[in-house]
């Protein structure tokens, strides 16, 4: 439930909802819109069913909500929200491209990768030191060796940083390298993991689960809102279908509508949405065309020699390329924005 305030309401009609609502044993988050205060109801709201909020002073409407997520909805907060990455913009109508290996694999490589992606434009340097590997024997990563690698890289050439972080005990480590905590697809619904990363304040890159509902996933992103976190930028990178031809189906239907129902920014991943480099530049460009906020995309010095993802890492050349694309789409947008 949340409680629109008229555009003139004072402080006092304000918080006579506030401490109303209080009184119940529920607790508020306020935002303050542009024109109207807006008060989200968080708790079991079924008590406050039978109060008529409309007949406070200042109050203009109360609005039932029936999803189960409420400050990530655009009712709640109907002005769209700018995620500030240490001064990196995300969702200001700029296209934000975050982009590295899959892998952090030693200091020379995530330097080479920061180097390539800085050249084609990318502001944030991506790359796994904690890998979420379907084998036990896979490559698990550098940990904090690579997080070191990863800062040093990205500080050397004034770039920001995005990594995973798989484990509730390693949050502190890896937020003091990390500009943002990536909570990757197999941890959608580590709900204890979600409210931890959640607790940082650090601005949260939420990748969707691999058989994620839309619904799930805004709720994911509610368990990191109700944190008092307002940092969330959700992260489209496909989902399982029957479909085998590709690695996952990148459902881009997902920009429009997460778009629709949140006021939270969101990326796409043509990487893991597709698995094949030589489609992730075709759908880096629908990912633009579809309004997303920017991308993550994996490249690498060398693809085929890579420790994971080599199959849909761009190389320096066709990344560049791409990037070039990128930036024809983001003029075609803007015009298409502006009518
Ligand atoms: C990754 O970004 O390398 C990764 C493991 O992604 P996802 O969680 O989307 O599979
Ligand atoms: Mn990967």
């Amino acid at each position: 439930m949340i409680v629109i305030m008229k555009a003139n309401a004072t402080k006092e009609q304000v918080d006579s909802i506030i401490k109303r609502v209080k009184k119940e044993g529920l607790d508020v988050q306020i935002n303050q819109g542009k024109d109207h205060v807006v008060i989200g109801l968080l708790g079991d709201t079924r008590k406050m069913q039978d109060v008529a909020f409309n007949s406070y002073e200042g109050v203009e409407n109360t609005v039932r909500i029936s999803n189960t997520y409420k400050l990530t909805s655009r009712e709640f907060h109907p002005q769209d929200t700018v995620v500030d990455v240490d001064g990196v913009k995300i969702g200001n109508g700029e296209f934000v491209t975050m982009a590295g290996p899959c892998s952090i694999e030693g200091l020379d490589q995530i330097r080479e990768c920061a180097r390539i992606a800085k050249a084609g434009g990318a502001q944030i340097l991506r790359g796994g030191a904690f890998k979420p590997r379907t084998s036990p024997y896979a490559f698990q990563g550098l940990e904090e060796e690579g997080l070191k690698y990863i800062r040093q890289a990205a500080d050397e050439l004034g770039m920001k940083v995005i990594t995973e972080v798989m484990d509730e005990g390693h949050i502190d480590m890896v937020a003091e390298y990390s500009d943002i905590l990536q909570i990757g697809a197999r941890n959608m619904q580590n709900f204890k993991l979600l409210a931890s990363v959640g607790k940082t304040g650090k601005p949260i890159g939420l990748k969707r689960g691999i058989s994620g509902t839309i619904d799930e996933w805004l709720n994911a992103a509610e368990y990191i809102a109700v944190q008092n976190n307002n940092n969330v930028i959700f992260i489209e990178r496909g989902i399982r279908t029957y479909e085998t031809a590709t690695r996952n189906t990148f459902d881009l239907s997902a920009v429009p509508l997460i778009k629709k129902l949140s006021h939270f920014p969101i990326i796409v991943d043509p990487s893991h949405g597709t698995g094949i480099w030589d489609l992730v530049p075709p759908m880096a460009r629908a990912g633009v065309a579809a309004g997303a906020d920017g991308m993550i995309v994996e490249i690498h010095p060398d693809p085929a020699n890579a420790w994971s993802d080599g199959p849909q890492s761009l190389n320096e050349k066709t990344y560049m390329k791409m990037m070039k694309e990128v930036q024809i789409m983001e003029k075609a947008m803007k015009e298409i924005n502006s009518l």
